[in-house]
């Protein structure tokens, strides 16, 4: 199932070209009460509301995708977890170029080495809200990756049990200030991180590890690699994460960049693409 987030964050299921509008599901969501659980409720809720989602959206209005504004599948995720240098050849790049590391050694080690970091859940956009850049004086990269979103709670989870935990993927962006500053701060801008088009939930895509993936910007090929091609894979990143602390129903896990970083700048079009997930257009502004 390809559900996504449009327009004033209705709620469809993406079939073939189509949007099914099945938004009255949100009324079975718990009722929410402050303070908030962490967390993403509809993601959480996603297993129990799939039968629901099925049978509304053979009557649902339906909307050509063309004409919907696509917003983040996931509203309100507690967390975006960033994966550093975890493809070989984009580790040898950033040690090759100094304009990416920065002399800092925090940034020149594999994953193993300089763990995980996180990214500002306020940066979070849709493919139809495009990036606007901040710092136009300053080198700004795109980053296309594997996002993971997480289904439910998952708290020292190993390797061999992780992709039960798994909700879904998404083509995920994780555009880049280039500078010494933290990763944190460079790539927590508002819209710097891209999640969509749509979540593909996990029964159609068994294995995260063998997916092509790519970005082109102005129709040159920049980025274009597998997902086998992974220092640590989906499950042993769910294993490492979870380590540290619990990854809530929600949750993204951007699991890394390949070679071929480069900048972008107002005006310019990126179109990423994943097997099994598809295609996604977004547009870089100036505001
Ligand atoms: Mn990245």
């Amino acid at each position: 199932m390809r559900l996504c987030q449009f327009d004033n964050y209705r709620l469809g299921i993406v079939d073939k070209d189509l949007i099914r509008d099945v938004t009255e599901v949100f009324e079975e969501l718990p009722r929410l009460r402050y303070p908030l659980l962490p967390g993403d409720a509809l993601v959480a809720a996603l297993p129990e509301l799939r039968e629901k989602m099925v049978a509304t959206a053979n009557r649902a209005p339906v909307i050509p995708i063309s004409k919907a504004r696509l917003l983040s599948p996931v509203a309100n995720p507690s967390k975006v977890v960033g994966a550093p240098v975890n493809y070989k050849k984009h580790l040898a790049e950033v040690v090759a170029d100094p304009n990416l590391h920065h002399q800092n050694p925090a940034h020149i080690q594999a994953i193993r080495q300089s763990g995980l970091f996180l990214k500002a859940t306020s940066s979070l956009v849709g493919a139809s809200q495009g990036v606007v850049i901040r710092h136009p004086d300053r080198r700004t990269d795109h980053e296309v990756e594997l996002a993971v979103v997480i289904g439910q709670s998952a708290n020292f989870v190993a390797a061999k049990d992780a992709l039960r935990f798994v909700a879904g993927y998404c083509i995920g962006l994780d555009i880049s200030l280039r500078g010494p500053e933290d990763r944190s701060l460079r790539k927590s801008i508002d819209t710097y991180t891209v999640l969509g088009p749509w979540l593909v939930t996990a029964d159609e895509i068994t294995d995260p590890s063998v997916l092509d993936l790519s970005i082109t910007v102005n129709g040159e090929m920049r980025q274009k690699a597998n997902t086998r091609d992974m220092i640590l894979g989906v499950p042993e990143l769910i294993e490492f994460a979870s380590s540290f602390y619990t990854l809530l129903p929600g949750d993204v896990l951007l699991t890394g960049t390949p070679e071929g970083v480069g900048p972008i700048c107002a005006g310019d079009v990126m179109q990423a693409r994943i097997d099994r997930i598809g295609d996604m257009i977004v547009l870089v502004r100036a505001k």
